[in-house]
């Protein structure tokens, strides 16, 4: 069975999806690491991340970066959205989650395009989604939290820009497949967003479309 959560960052969508791999006993695959991890290497490198033959080069990233605690700043995610515009950048990285998503064992993939692009197949499609205050508030904390000074302003602002670049590019944009389930978690804790997709998943194992 795959299982795909789709939606914007800080949505919430993360938490949800290794929920899910847990309580279905499933593994789990978090895409955005792989564009992270791309714009890592393009920082590394010192190229632009608007320019496609240096977002291009970075594809071949070593592996070890994807443990890197570096990858989930918000420095290295506006990199990640920037390398994710190009066609070539997506094409590159294709391969690698649709065999992760066609393993016989079944999996759970989030990231912005699974539902449409990578396991349009998949029997299951969330889209989770929130306010884009409350995503920012949910970055604030956990940055304030980690001891990092920024203003909630200045995330939103981000976020939105973000939001903005991947709902709008041409290649994969963001956007729930027409068959998602959505689930907007602006006034749910964790747990109840947790309870709500494993209803959800569970529901449509039981009546599939
Ligand atoms: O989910 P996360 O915030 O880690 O993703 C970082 C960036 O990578 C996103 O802003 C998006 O531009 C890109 N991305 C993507 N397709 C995916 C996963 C992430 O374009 N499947």
């Amino acid at each position: 069975m795959i299982i795909a959560v789709d939606g914007p960052t800080a949505s919430g969508k993360g938490t949800i999806a290794k929920a899910l791999a847990a309580h279905f006993g499933l593994p789990h695959l978090d895409t955005g690491l792989l564009y992270r991890a791309v714009g890592r290497q393009v920082m590394l490198a010192g190229g632009n991340p608007d320019d496609q033959h240096d977002a291009l080069a970075a594809c071949d990233f070593d592996d070890h970066l994807l443990d890197e605690d570096i990858l989930r700043s918000e420095e290295v995610g506006g990199f990640a959205s920037r390398v994710s515009v190009h066609p070539a950048v997506r094409h590159a990285l294709y391969e690698r989650q649709r065999a992760f998503a066609t393993q016989d064992s079944g999996a759970v993939l989030d990231g912005r395009d699974i539902g449409t692009v990578i396991a349009p197949e998949a029997p299951v499609k969330l889209f989770v989604t929130a306010s884009v205050q409350e995503r920012a508030r949910r970055r604030w904390l956990e940055m304030t939290g980690r001891g990092i000074d920024v203003a909630l302003a200045a995330i939103e602002r981000d976020i939105a820009a973000r939001d903005a670049r991947d709902m709008n590019r041409a290649d994969a944009p963001l956007m729930a497949a027409p068959d998602a389930l959505v689930i907007d978690t602006t006034h749910f804790g964790r747990d109840a967003a947790i309870e709500a997709a494993i209803e959800a998943v569970a529901a449509r194992l039981i009546a599939p479309r």
